[in-house]
């Protein structure tokens, strides 16, 4: 079967190309060249010990922002080949696009930006984009990864009017709010995807939330009906990974049978329509949209406030909060490969906040308790 790249998907012809100009790849397009840069950095390895919803120690079974970022580009890559999308840049932005997180997922994040208020905030995607753009330091000709304009414009998913301000061409679409590449929109959706399924999985293993409970959310309900019909007696591990792959099937056809219909409604016919369609061009047909929105309310409701999820929560909470008042308070507590940035930021405090904030969000789950105790245990070794 030939492939056909789209009028309207992203190609190394139309590209924007890098900030600081590179010949180009002999044997690779401009977007693998992308990839591989990803999947090679050292913040991409520290994906493995970050946690989505569990604590990285909690258990083994459990997915980590490594495997959620391999599931994420799967999903995004089937999509965009079905779509005739550029399924390298989907991939790319897809393995990229949470190598800001903080450790102890969403609760470490918020902790973070609550110590981050008053110098400038701390938000994921942008730091994501930072890791990329400055953090990663191991190219002798540029500072980062030196990626593509499309790779950056999908990792950075939000972003505040302020802080896109700042960014110049890539936070543009914030301010003159135009749409992002369509590869871009189906690794945000195939983000959606993953989550939502894996936490069902991961929820059901931890036993936080019940098969009986879910029964009830029209997602997951067909086809636990669909299941029990067809395979009545099969162990309950397989039958949750039967609904659960059927779940992903049903979300991705939707997805890209609607996709398809609003590109041909939308008549798009180059990248540049796409930025400028007014709306995304990449979705859920309404009824699915809202059947997935049902799930999240649950997840968020039963697993994402169980008990036992608060309680690491809190903990992510006072681990996160801890480290940086401390690092606040005597910033030469940093380890060295931080004092030049210490350095540069002299008595802009905003600056050395944001040196900080580097730090903490750069550690895994792991570091972060093993920093916290060096820090607060005086038996600990330092
Ligand atoms: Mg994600």
């Amino acid at each position: 079967m030939s492939f056909v790249l789209a009028a309207f998907a992203a190609s190394d012809a139309n590209s924007r190309g890098r900030r600081y100009p590179e010949t180009a790849p002999a044997y690779r397009s401009e977007y693998q060249r992308d990839r591989d840069r990803i999947v090679h950095c050292g913040a991409f390895r520290r994906l493995e010990y970050k946690t989505q919803v569990f604590v990285n120690h909690e258990g083994d079974l459990f997915r980590t922002r490594l495997t959620h970022s391999i599931e994420v580009a799967q999903i995004g890559r089937s999509i965009a080949r079905t779509l005739n999308l550029n399924e390298d840049l989907t991939e790319a932005i897809a393995l990229a696009h949470d190598l800001g997180h903080t450790p102890f997922g969403h609760s470490g994040q918020d902790a973070l930006n609550a110590c981050m208020q008053n110098h400038g905030g701390f938000e994921h995607n942008l730091q994501s984009l930072r890791a990329v753009d400055i953090l990663e330091e191991r190219y002798a000709e540029f500072p980062g990864l030196n990626l593509t304009f499309e790779t950056r414009e999908g990792i950075l998913k939000h972003c505040s009017l302020k802080n896109a301000a700042e960014l110049g061409e890539v936070g543009r679409r914030f301010i003159e709010k135009t749409q992002p590449n369509l590869e871009a929109q189906v690794a945000n959706l195939a983000d959606e995807v993953a989550y939502n399924n894996h936490d069902v999985d991961d929820g059901l293993r931890s036993g936080f939330i019940s098969v009986e409970q879910l029964r009830d959310v029209r997602l997951f309900g067909t086809q636990y009906a669909e299941v029990m019909r067809r395979h009545p007696d099969i162990p309950e591990r397989v039958r949750i990974h039967e609904i659960v792959r059927r779940m992903i099937n049903y979300l991705v056809v939707d997805l890209v049978d609607n996709s398809r219909r609003l590109l041909a409604e939308a008549g798009a016919e180059s990248i540049e329509d796409v930025r400028h369609a007014g709306r995304p061009l990449i979705g859920f047909s309404d009824p699915v949209r809202a059947e997935s929105l049902e799930l999240k309310r649950f997840l968020r409701e039963q697993l994402y406030n169980h008990y036992r999820v608060r309680r690491m929560t809190r903990k992510a909470e006072v681990v996160v909060s801890d480290l940086f008042g401390v690092f606040m308070d005597d910033p030469r507590m940093l380890p060295p490969q931080y004092l030049d940035k210490l350095r540069a930021a002299q008595d802009d405090k905003a600056a050395r906040a944001r040196v900080v904030a580097d730090y903490i969000a750069g550690m895994t789950d792991r570091y972060a308790i093993r920093e916290h105790k060096r820090l607060h245990d005086p038996s600990e070794l330092t």
